[in-house]
């Protein structure tokens, strides 16, 4: 072997020595990220927020896809096969897909945000909503409601991670102030319409509605549009209520609401139960009915 070989030789060595340094130096974070999964973006937002960069999030529902219609391809189950915690969200047709997911991966912990928490003190309030059984899984609408989920992230990420547990306590304390100072100032901007009716497309305000003295009338009813019947008595209400929009999320919008707006003689607007910038999203949403019900 000549000399230059070896040298060449030598010189590969070290730099692959210090390749070597610098994974180790990465590989504590970047290794040691729990895997986590939700169903939602808020909730894959609030896992963000408290686990943040201890975790790495996948959100099973791209943003603009309707939850209760919405089915996993392939591919995107196999995304999620190495996650340790699962957030579900409650909502309808989600366990279906999660079973499935569940079977690929049998170790994966699951927490079901849209049951009410064990924890919680007082009876949380659960509005009568057809769509989705007793209780109306969209809790986090209503920031107090958000605030015992993010809880019960804080406990989970706590548990399937302990080593960062005083990170995610901390985290998720600061996360918790910002909710009750959220609640305060959505208190506030609705109060002076306590009692009054917005309509909406998809019932999922209910939690919202009933924490700021609201009521929520919704067109659908267990998942569907209403019939020939249904939307007589929904016009009738519309008018006596004096109603001149219809909220609808995004992923509802089409030719069937706008159908719907037509007949009940009303415009329609977005308001988003499903926005990634949660606390932001929720502020819109208090100036958009507040604006309609001046
Ligand atoms: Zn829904």
């Amino acid at each position: 072997m000549s000399i230059a070989t070896r040298s060449l030789r030598r010189h590969h060595r070290s730099v692959a020595r210090c390749l070597l340094a610098v994974l180790l130096l990465v590989l504590p974070t970047w290794g040691a990220a729990l895997e986590v999964g939700a169903t939602i973006a808020p909730h894959a937002h609030f896992v963000e927020a408290i686990g943040s960069p201890h975790v790495r999030v996948v959100q099973m529902i791209p943003a603009q896809r309707l939850p209760e219609t919405f089915e996993p391809s392939p591919r995107e189950l196999a995304a999620a096969a190495d996650l340790e915690l699962y957030f579900a969200a409650g909502l309808a047709g989600e366990a279906r897909w999660l079973d499935r997911l569940q079977g690929l991966n049998g170790h994966m912990r699951r927490v079901d945000l849209g049951t009410p928490a064990e924890t919680a003190g007082s009876a949380a309030p659960t509005p009568d909503d057809h769509a989705h059984g007793a209780a109306d899984p969209h809790r986090w609408t209503a920031p107090a409601q958000a605030a015992r989920q993010v809880e019960r992230i804080r406990d989970a990420l706590s548990v399937a991670d302990p080593a960062h547990a005083a990170h995610y306590a901390a985290r998720a304390a600061a996360y918790l102030d910002s909710l009750t100072a959220l609640d305060r100032e959505l208190a506030i901007c609705l109060e002076p319409f306590a009692g009054r009716v917005f309509l909406v497309w998809h019932p999922a305000w209910s939690h919202f509605a009933a924490a700021y003295g609201l009521e929520q009338l919704a067109v659908e009813h267990e998942g569907k549009s209403p019939g020939p019947r249904g939307l007589i008595a929904l016009k009738q209400r519309v008018a006596r209520e004096g109603l001149h929009t219809l909220f609808v999320q995004p992923q509802n919008a089409g030719p069937a609401v706008a159908a719907v707006a037509r007949e009940l003689a009303v415009a329609t607007d977005t308001l988003d139960p499903l926005a990634a910038d949660y606390r932001q999203n929720l502020r819109m949403v208090a100036a958009r009915l507040a604006a309609e019900l001046q």
